[in-house]
């Protein structure tokens, strides 16, 4: 297996800038904000406690999952403690719920490129179902409706289906209606859903109303999320899972704790700590997380239409900070000018002679002959103390 695109492609950037080369890094999916202080100090304070070193529960501390169950609660979700699994980011999370369930794994087209790897590493088979147009993340419901029934009539049924709400790689957010629809088609299909809401809290469209499929089919819905985007927080590995109601969410959670204790054993306990008191949302740390979603929403917006003024397509961002143009009206001119016929293509000359680093759409399961890029806007916010001045100005960045 190859290294994740996005990890690749931010360990080329960074070679890049240290030779010297000033690569505009627009290519990894980082929120590119500092950690706020107070969460700095709550680690310190966990990390200096004297049982912080032993071993921790495989599922998580009591306090974090009673936290995290809080934070569904307050999003409409009814949560017990029992139902929510902590772990080291929500990637091995993912993971082992994909792990712990059954048959072939849809995809929306195009998706996060880690749904497709680890269902390879699971020697699982992918379908790639095509999203509505402007509604990432989540598959057009007639086509899964569709994919579904012709995998089961050729005896390999589609076990399990995953939702990215909101979406990335394009920065979109499915609407209502549509998330209604693919839960009637899981039901009528017998399918787990794993909702990932990892970006649920930077949603920055005012009029797009956030609905959890685990709302409407609570007794087949995983959902995940973490505080690595919404309190850019990657780098510290934590993540929860909300295993469903009843049965299938009691076996569910049971595999993943298997999974758990014999691959990461559990997260590390000073991090568990001081997440605990990130999901019980104290004020500092909402306010914080309504500065970047502006400040996401600002900057992305700005980008998305200096890409429309060129001609490129796009759709106007609702969440996070990720951009998908379409540079499909260019097509002549790129093969013409620069023999340039794929994403790939694209990507690849952007970088090697304007030194801009994107990903192609490709890496997210998009065909090659789509000339589309993924755009991280949030690595447009400088480093150190820009970063920090980013969240408050009124201009935030100077586009290039
Ligand atoms: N889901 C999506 C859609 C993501 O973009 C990412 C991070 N790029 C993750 C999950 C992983 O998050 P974590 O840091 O919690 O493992």
């Amino acid at each position: 297996m190859a290294v994740s695109a996005t990890l690749a492609i931010n360990q080329l950037t960074a070679e890049r800038l240290a030779a010297g080369r000033p690569v505009l890094p627009l290519g990894f999916g980082e929120a590119g904000l500092p950690v706020h202080p107070d969460l700095v100090a709550a680690l310190r304070v966990a990390a200096a406690s004297g049982s912080s070193g032993g071993y921790g529960p495989v599922t998580g501390l009591p306090a974090l999952r009673e936290a995290a169950a809080g934070y569904w609660r307050r999003r409409c979700l009814p949560t017990t403690a029992g139902q929510v699994i902590a772990g080291p980011g929500s990637k091995p999370l993912l993971y082992a719920v994909l792990r712990a369930s059954v048959g072939g794994v849809a995809l929306p087209r195009p998706s996060w490129v880690t749904y497709a790897a680890q269902a390879q590493l699971l020697g699982r088979e992918v379908h790639h179902v095509p999203t509505l147009d402007g509604q990432g993340g989540v598959p057009d419901p007639d086509l899964l409706d569709a994919a579904a029934a012709s995998a089961s009539a050729a005896g390999r049924p589609i076990g399990l289906v995953v939702l990215t709400l909101p979406d990335n790689p394009t920065g979109t957010l499915a609407g209502s209606g549509t998330i209604r629809s693919v839960a009637d088609v899981a039901r009528r299909h017998d399918l787990l859903i794993v909702s990932d809401e990892i970006y649920r809290d930077l949603v920055h469209d005012p009029v797009r109303e956030f609905l959890s499929p685990a709302e409407l089919a609570p007794e087949r819905t995983v959902v995940t999320t973490g505080l690595s985007k919404n309190l850019a927080l990657g780098g510290w590995r934590i993540g929860v899972a909300r295993m469903p109601e009843g049965p299938l969410g009691d076996r569910l959670g049971a595999e993943v704790a298997a999974v758990a204790s014999e691959v990461w054993s559990s997260p590390a306990n000073p991090v568990q700590q001081a997440a605990a008191w990130a999901f019980e949302e104290p004020e500092q740390l909402t306010e914080r997380i309504a500065a970047s979603r502006s400040l996401h929403a600002r900057v992305a917006g700005a980008v998305a239409d200096r890409f429309a003024a060129a001609g490129a397509s796009v759709h106007p961002p609702t969440a996070a900070f990720y951009l998908y143009p379409d540079f499909s009206a260019y097509a002549d001119l790129l093969a013409e000018r620069w023999s340039v016929r794929t994403g790939t293509e694209l990507a690849n000359l952007l970088l090697d002679s304007f030194d801009v680093a994107t990903l192609p759409g490709a890496a997210f399961g998009d065909p090659d002959e789509r000339l589309s890029l993924r755009i991280a806007t949030s690595m447009l916010y400088g480093e150190g103390e820009q970063r920090e001045k980013a969240l408050t100005a009124a201009d935030p960045v100077e586009l290039p």
